[in-house]
């Protein structure tokens, strides 16, 4: 058993909105699977939290962090998607008795793959430290706005893209945009659903001209044309250069040890994920 929690290192990166921010690792018993961004928004009534964090202790971190910034009540637990960096840590909140929220293929991507994530994580942390996923009780189809009061935020959730239950919410006092998985920074995104679905939804996000995002991964804050730039970048040179790959007839497994080098100096962990990117990639557009 690890020690008691400690309350995580917050960044209030706008007002109200404070942001855990993620280790670039992959998940260890270290780092608790405290990989990915998360964090919460303070209404004047009630807090949201947005990805309650990858395992029972680092959602347990979140809510003590919660705790020393407010002692309003926790009225909603957003998760962002089905990747355990993001939601393992949700049991910690239960006793806060919030509402669990989530796209509306989230319960059926939990069922798929819970168990398998579960048991991974438990190799990896102990069982008491996994913690285990919640099913959300909210289902977002098309849009939804909460109200924190004073303070509204409107959850999207997304045509399939990084995954195939992707919930974005954007803070309408600040105009901030938290964006999940759907904004990678600096480390090398990973693709779990649809490349070319994925480019659309980074054209219908950037319409909405926010100022600022919180990324799933990197920095608690960035401007969000530079970052959102450099992902259409690398997703489209994956696009491009698997499809050429595929009209040379060019092995699957050639093409997931050359397509994408140009973006290599570009991104944490790239070796870890882009061969990977592209085998799915690969699959899914040698049927065009
Ligand atoms: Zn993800």
């Amino acid at each position: 058993m690890a020690g008691a929690p400690t309350a995580v290192r917050l960044a209030e990166v706008a007002p109200g909105i404070h942001i855990r921010q993620g280790v670039t690792e992959d998940a260890t018993a270290a780092n608790s699977d405290a990989i990915a961004n998360i964090g919460f928004i303070v209404g004047r009534d009630a807090v949201a939290v947005v990805d309650p964090g990858g395992s029972f202790d680092d959602g347990q971190s979140l809510l003590l962090a919660i705790r020393q910034v407010t002692e309003l009540p926790i009225r909603y637990v957003v998760q962002s998607h089905v990747h355990p960096d993001h939601v393992f840590g949700a049991a910690a909140f239960q006793a806060e008795g919030p509402v669990f929220v989530g796209h509306a293929n989230l319960p059926q991507a939990f069922e798929a793959r819970g168990s398998y994530y579960q048991q991974g994580l438990e190799k990896i942390l102990g069982v008491g430290r996994a913690g285990r996923l919640v099913t959300p009780s909210l289902l977002v189809r098309d849009q939804i706005e909460i109200d924190l009061g004073e303070r509204r935020l409107t959850l999207t959730a997304h045509p399939t893209a990084h995954t195939n239950c992707d919930l974005s919410v954007v803070d309408r006092w600040t105009n901030v945009l938290l964006a999940g998985d759907l904004l990678f920074v600096d480390r090398a995104p990973s693709i779990d659903g649809d490349l070319r679905g994925w480019l659309s939804q980074l054209t219908a996000l950037d319409a909405l001209k926010v100022r600022a995002a919180v990324p799933g991964h990197g920095p608690a804050l960035v401007k969000w044309q530079d970052a959102v730039g450099n992902l259409q970048r690398y997703l489209t040179v994956l696009l491009n250069e698997t499809r050429a790959a595929i009209d040379r007839g060019m092995p699957i497994e050639e093409a997931a040890t050359t397509v994408g080098l140009s973006e290599r100096g570009n991104w944490a962990l790239f070796d870890d994920y882009n061969g990977r990117n592209v085998i799915e990639a690969y699959r899914r557009l040698e049927w065009e």
